[in-house]
């Protein structure tokens, strides 16, 4: 399956361009307890729709950005840099 992904810098490319980042998660604290450093490596919420991932895009500008996917459907809503993230966003 193929499916395309709106850079922020280069535009609309073929997925074959970019490397997949895994989704967004929020880092804790250096003195957070084991268990949530644990949830933090080893966890993923596994979303079955809108998901914000990070993509990298390897045959272009060679820069990460977060992309708000639709994991069942592979529609990409939104792209946009990690400076421009939105309040609250992971
Ligand atoms: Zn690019």
């Amino acid at each position: 399956m193929t499916f395309q992904i709106a850079c922020p810098d280069c535009g609309r490319r073929e997925v074959q361009e970019f490397s997949f980042g895994g989704e967004s998660t929020g880092r804790p604290p250096a003195d957070a307890p084991l268990p949530e450093l644990a949830r933090y490596l080893f966890f993923r919420r596994n979303v079955a729709g809108p998901n914000v991932e990070w993509w990298y895009h390897r045959d272009g500008c060679r820069r990460w950005f977060l992309a708000v996917r639709d994991t069942r459907t592979n529609d990409v809503r939104q792209t946009y840099w990690p400076s421009d993230r939105p309040e609250r966003s992971v």
